[in-house]
């Protein structure tokens, strides 16, 4: 039997990724949308040798030449953010979420509404509004699968557990480019050396905030929201070589760790297949070649986003939304050269103390998460303009 999949985020890192395993194996999958932003060409050459039923890119402003790239295959074009939300009610039974940033989290949410499995690599959305998705999947029945490769593990690691056994989550963070930089040297990092990972491929943003660790930030509210463990269960453990990507321990003093290669296929295919494990076609890792693993705990000051983190969690409610929008305008801000490569944190800092409680405190709504973004993204752009001026 066919399953109907749908890819948002379609022409990313991870997209890219689910697309090499799906199309290993054609037979198995109805594609049902495929969505992106500028890679025209990208999205529709997928949506094409896919046989998708429909292409939509973000951009509005593209949508004659999706329809042009996709003229005469019988696949539709669509364009806007509307028409990527449309796209999340369509009828599938496996979507991947992999829009980068919260533009993930309304065409997820309407996945879930119609029931899909969501496999979630867009942690923004749980940063965002954990409890608005986990209450939708659960009213609707729907299931919600971790692509991070920390949060897949854990999630390994916990089969046929009991979380009550569950004494604490470790997930590791490779470093990032700036691991072990000289701390002074920090201020004076470039776009494109924080561009670089030393061990995984992925996109931009993402590979930036590996380097200031506001990855490893979200992900400890992601790992909070998903698993639904008290913030002190939670540790980050610095490990460079990246083959353990999470441990899980259990109250009998028992340390479960998942040893695999930097590769996104793995997370990505255990979802798609879940709850059956299938081969995949990832490095098995040779051991001995390796030969030793390494261990050392984050240091806050390399890395303040560790600390702001602990601080969202323990205020709760809608920081996480306000803590991602700052982190993305920030990260903005970085890329387009306004603000140095630590300023980041300490725009998000100064955007998390001066937020009004009453953002923060409001229901969570898709409507005040849309508003506690909006006022984070300005507050954000006027502490830039600040310190840039
Ligand atoms: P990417 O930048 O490579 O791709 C992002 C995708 O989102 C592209 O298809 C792009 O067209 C689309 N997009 C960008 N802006 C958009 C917008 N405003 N509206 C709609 N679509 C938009 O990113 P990625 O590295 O593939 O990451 C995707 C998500 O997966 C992120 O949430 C990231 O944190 C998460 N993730 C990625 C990795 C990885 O290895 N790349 C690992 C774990 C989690
Ligand atoms: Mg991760």
């Amino acid at each position: 039997m066919t399953r109907k999949v749908s890819i948002f985020g379609a022409t990313g890192s991870i997209g890219q990724n689910t697309i090499d395993l799906i199309a290993r194996d054609p037979g198995a999958y109805d594609v049902v949308a495929l969505t992106g932003a500028a890679n025209i060409d990208q999205l529709a050459a997928d949506a094409i040798r896919l046989h998708a039923d429909i292409a939509i890119t973000a951009d509005d402003t593209r949508l004659e030449d999706l329809r042009t790239a996709l003229q005469g295959s019988g696949v539709e074009a669509a364009a806007g953010q509307t028409a990527l939300t449309e796209a999340g009610c369509r009828p599938a039974d496996w979507v991947m979420s992999a829009i980068v940033g919260a533009a993930g989290l309304a065409p997820g949410l309407c996945a879930l509404e119609q029931g899909a499995t969501l496999a979630l690599a867009n942690k923004e959305s749980l940063v965002c509004a954990g409890q608005l998705i986990l209450s939708t999947a659960k009213k609707h029945n729907a299931r919600l699968l971790p692509v991070d490769s920390e949060h897949s593990a854990v999630f390994q690691a916990l089969v046929g557990e009991d979380m009550d056994a569950v004494e604490r989550i470790i997930i590791t963070a490779s470093g990032g480019a700036f691991r072990d930089w000289p701390l002074e040297k920090l201020a004076t990092a470039t776009l494109a050396e924080a561009s670089s990972h030393p061990n995984w491929d992925m996109g931009q943003r993402i590979t930036i905030d590996s380097a200031s660790m506001f990855n490893k930030a979200l992900e400890l509210i992601e790992t909070r929201e998903y698993f639904g463990v008290h913030p002190d269960q939670i540790e980050v453990l610095v490990h460079p070589e990246s083959m353990i990507h999470a441990m899980v321990g259990f109250t009998d003093g028992a340390l479960m760790a998942h040893v695999g290669p930097a590769d996104m296929r793995h997370a990505i295919g255990y979802a798609l297949h879940w709850p059956d494990r299938r081969a995949l076609p990832v490095e098995r890792l040779d051991l001995a070649q390796i030969g030793a693993l390494t261990f050392r705990p984050p240091d806050e000051k390399r890395w303040p986003a560790l600390r702001l983190s602990r601080d969202v969690m323990e205020r709760g409610g809608l920081s996480g939304a306000v803590f991602n929008a700052a982190k993305e305008t920030a990260l903005d801000g970085f890329i387009a050269g306004r603000i140095g490569f630590q300023t980041m944190a300490q725009v998000v800092d100064q955007v998390l103390n001066d937020t009004d409680p009453g953002h923060i405190d409001a229901p969570m709504t898709l409507d005040n998460v849309y508003a506690a973004d909006q006022m984070a993204r300005q507050a954000a752009r006027s502490v830039i303009e600040q310190r840039a001026g």
